[in-house]
């Protein structure tokens, strides 16, 4: 899975921030999945959950989540999406590892659950 070393990209329309896609930087992006890579202790084995823009939730070995390059020592919190401008999925996954967070954005390469 290729990972983008550029960081979020956000422009303003004077009421917050509006999420740019990571592969267009254009700013018709939808959010839609999020991915709990859950580990219960350091180093230890991933439980994964998806939860989808419906609020169906899936576990186990059948979730395919967006994960970093390479595994950080904790849990990994991914949120995946869609641009209207390119059409391209994305994820933008937050990993702790040693006591910070690392953000990767990623295109996607995992087929949708269900
Ligand atoms: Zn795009």
């Amino acid at each position: 899975m290729p990972a983008s070393e550029a960081p979020l990209e956000f422009e303003t329309n004077g009421r917050g921030a509006i999420l740019r896609c990571p592969c267009c930087l254009e700013s018709y992006v939808h959010v839609d999945d999020v991915y709990m890579s859950g580990r219960p202790r350091e180093d230890g084995d991933y439980v994964h959950v998806h939860v989808d823009n419906h609020g169906r939730v899936t576990q186990g070995d059948e979730v395919r989540p967006p994960l970093a390059p390479e595994a950080g020592r904790r849990h990994s919190v991914g949120l995946a999406g869609t641009c209207e401008s390119c059409g391209d999925r994305f994820a933008i996954v937050f990993k702790q590892h040693k006591g910070q967070t690392e953000v990767y954005t990623l295109a996607q390469e995992w087929s949708p659950i269900n």
